[in-house]
């Protein structure tokens, strides 16, 4: 099995605070990984640790060691926009740019220093399934789409810098059922081409997309494995418990 993303023994402090201990995590190529466990154990941290988004927080100090393919994600002359360009990132809250739909891709791809033409950007709206529902609106606010739409727009701004990882921390968190099952359905596709983590409180949905599992708790890595073994056959008390709500 393939992984391109992993984390190696990974520590991470926010001043005093202890937050991720000794993790390491490994995510298959063309796998669904789904992170889950309690709030505050420090799954988002974990995620954004991938996307040196803790590179702004004066009071983070990281240790250990993050690695995609070959390359050390903290190397010192490696620029960031190097790694996020190969590490996609969604978040819980829709965040497209306040800009017209298709100026989302555009202004997208021109800070990545990525040429682009029409058509380009219909290719990453038609991956993201969104083409047939925007074409006729291209120039229209993006803040005008529904919320599933603009989780949407917001993958299809991602893939469109050719990414080969896609972090999803929450994505359907703020979502009704309907567009839920509509960006799992996109989950199950981008696979084919993308390396997938997912953050969810849904264990339904872990089910549904994820492959692999890892169960985090109080910064650790508790237990992970195939998501039927982590859902049917847990091995450790806390996951059974958290899996099956008694938390
Ligand atoms: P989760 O996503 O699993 O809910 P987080 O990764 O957001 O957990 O948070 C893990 C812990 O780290 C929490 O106790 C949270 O308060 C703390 N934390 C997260 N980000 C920061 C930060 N920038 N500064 C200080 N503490 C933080
Ligand atoms: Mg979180």
């Amino acid at each position: 099995m393939i992984n391109n993303l992993s984390a190696k023994n990974l520590n991470v402090w926010f001043g005093e605070k202890h937050v991720l201990k000794n993790v390491d995590v490994e995510f298959p190529k063309n796998q669904v990984t789904a992170l889950i466990g309690p709030s505050g154990c420090g799954k988002s941290t974990l995620l954004r640790s991938f996307n040196r988004m803790h590179d702004l927080s004066p009071d983070a100090k990281i240790e250990g060691t993050l690695t995609i393919d070959d390359l050390n994600l903290y190397q010192k002359d490696i620029p960031v926009t190097d790694i996020r360009k190969r590490i996609g990132m969604v978040f819980q809250k829709a965040n497209p740019f306040p800009k017209s739909i298709q100026e989302n891709i555009a202004y997208g791809l021109r800070i990545n220093n990525l040429s682009y033409n029409q058509s380009y950007i219909q290719k990453a709206l038609e991956e993201a399934f969104l083409w047939d529902e925007v074409k006729n609106d291209l120039k229209m606010p993006a803040t005008r789409l529904s919320g599933g739409q603009q989780q949407r727009l917001c993958i299809a701004r991602a893939v469109a810098l050719r990414p080969e990882v896609i972090l999803m921390d929450e994505p359907c968190s703020a979502l009704d059922p309907v567009s839920t099952l509509k960006i799992e359905e996109l989950i199950h596709k981008l696979k084919e081409k993308y390396t997938i983590v997912i953050v969810t409180h849904n264990m339904q949905q872990a089910q549904r997309v994820a492959d692999k599992t890892i169960f985090m708790y109080l910064g650790e890595v508790k237990e992970e494995g195939k998501t039927y073994d982590i859902f049917n056959n847990p091995v450790n008390e806390i996951t059974k418990n958290y899996i099956s709500g008694h938390f």
